[in-house]
């Protein structure tokens, strides 16, 4: 446990930065907790509450023996302060964790603002130089632009910039439900999602209208790779004619039960409120621009007179080089009581960045116990993101949490109740990660 009189400097109360500071407290420590929105806004964010989710209201799947799901798994395991709220706020999205943002966000805000040993400063912190040490830098992919720029001096500009874009909301009123339907893929769920389905000439001509729209243009230093789960439609559009109905078009497991037939693409849209008065169309951020995104999203079926709540809109993304800048338990190499939390670690994802911070809150704990931070085990899901940012690499882009980061596992043969190789070697990462955490967790003494 922390010494109680001992005082951390965490700069961002985003998902990161609440984590972090929740679990640093409840060790024992006394937490400085900066956060500049009631003073500077950033481009994508609307209140003032901390953990304000600015896209998606989705924390990814749930389902076990999935990346993200074991992922939620071992988070769970650390009790992860920010699941436990998501979890209060969750709202119906079939295996998805899905909350009302407002309910979320308030949620995060209140439990920070009574902790008695948070306290928190409205503040825009513009160097390092302003923060005492210990201290935790986690301030996302929206970092205030003076801090941006100083951590580009200190690291020597080993810094990369690129964007992501926010997906529409529609009001749910104004869809025409006498065609739309409500279905979960494969039959399984609730019910969950409203599907919007295409024919072949109304697929085709959503395409062109898409490639052909009016965008916003990026500004020079904008002009930077997109991460690939936020990609825009109109950037997954151009590829090719087929490639939206092999990503979030596809009509693959939704059978139309108004028409009675297998549509040849489906638009799905996603309940974004806990009202259900909000849904978000899947997949659909972009860079077009207002008025064009009115006019081509009303040619989806159902959209026809849809009210948009929130428009796409393409942002900065920052982070680190931090195979580069950072030691594997995410401290500066040229200042051992600097840590960095958060997408800006590079990372990607609401959930991803929560568990970094849950992750940085205790190797600054042993850090301040003078002892080498304990690394997460390589064969679990957090050690595998941790090791997916910190690990050296010639081209490093920031990354969600996938199999691909797991260590490989050799499978003998397939056996029942398991279908395919694939299905098999899942199954068993997964035990194995759970199995390995479990050990290390009994070996922290973390709290249960
Ligand atoms: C527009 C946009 C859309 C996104 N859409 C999705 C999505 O749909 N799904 C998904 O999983 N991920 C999405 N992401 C990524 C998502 O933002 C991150 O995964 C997550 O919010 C990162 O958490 P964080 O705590 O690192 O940063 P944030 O949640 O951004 O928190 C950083 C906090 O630091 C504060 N801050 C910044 N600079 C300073 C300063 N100098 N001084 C004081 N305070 C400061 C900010 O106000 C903010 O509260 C999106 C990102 C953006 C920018």
């Amino acid at each position: 446990m922390g010494d109680r009189g001992q005082q951390i400097h965490i700069v961002g109360a985003g998902l990161a930065g609440s984590e972090c500071a929740y679990q640093l407290a409840e060790m024992g420590y006394s937490v400085v907790l900066y956060e500049m929105r009631e003073k500077k806004s950033s481009p994508a964010h609307k209140t003032g509450f901390f953990a304000e989710l600015v896209c998606s209201n989705s924390f990814g799947s749930q389902t076990d023996y999935s990346a993200p799901g074991q992922l939620k798994w071992e988070a769970n395991r650390l009790n992860s302060f920010i699941l436990q709220m998501a979890e209060a706020a969750r709202i119906p999205a079939g295996m998805a964790l899905a909350v009302d943002r407002d309910i979320f966000a308030h949620q995060v805000t209140k439990a920070i603002h009574d902790h008695p040993r948070i306290t928190i400063v409205n503040e825009a912190i513009e160097n390092f130089n302003q923060i005492r040490r210990p201290a935790v830098i986690a301030t996302g992919p929206l970092t205030y632009e003076p801090l941006a720029k100083s951590m580009g001096q200190y690291f020597n500009k080993e810094f990369l910039y690129f964007f992501d874009a926010i997906a529409p909301v529609v009001d749910v009123d104004s869809l025409n439900m006498d065609l739309i339907w409500r279905a979960d893929r494969w039959g399984q769920g609730t019910g969950d999602y409203l599907n919007c389905p295409m024919n072949r000439k109304q697929y085709e001509s959503l395409v062109n209208e898409i490639i052909n729209a009016h965008k916003v243009e990026p500004k020079g230093f904008e002009k930077t790779p997109y991460f690939k789960a936020c990609m825009p439609i109109e950037v997954m559009a151009e590829k090719g004619l087929e490639t939206l109905r092999f990503g979030p078009l596809s009509p693959k497991g939704l059978f139309n039960s108004k028409s009675n037939e297998r549509p040849y693409a489906v638009v799905q849209l996603r309940q974004d409120n806990r009202e259900g008065t909000a849904y978000n169309l899947v997949g659909f951020q972009t860079k077009m621009t207002y008025p064009e995104q009115k006019r081509v999203f009303r040619m989806i079926t159902g959209l026809e007179d849809a009210e948009f709540l929130k428009l796409g809109s393409i942002h900065r993304n920052l982070f680190i080089n931090s195979p580069c800048c950072l030691t594997p338990w995410l401290s500066s190499c040229k200042d051992p009581d600097l840590f960095f939390a958060g997408q800006i670690t590079g990372v990607e994802g609401y959930f991803e960045s929560t568990c970094i911070g849950l992750l940085v809150a205790h190797f600054l704990n042993n850090h301040c116990q003078r002892k080498i931070p304990n690394l997460p085990p390589r064969e679990s899901a957090l050690g595998s993101l941790l090791h997916a940012i910190t690990e050296p690499k010639e081209n490093f882009q920031p990354t969600n949490i996938n199999f691909g980061l797991y260590p490989n596992i050799n499978i003998p043969e397939v056996k029942k109740p398991y279908r395919n190789r694939k299905q098999l070697k899942r199954a068993h990462q997964v035990e194995r990660a759970r199995y390995a955490m479990l050990q290390w967790i009994a070996k922290q003494k973390v709290r249960l």
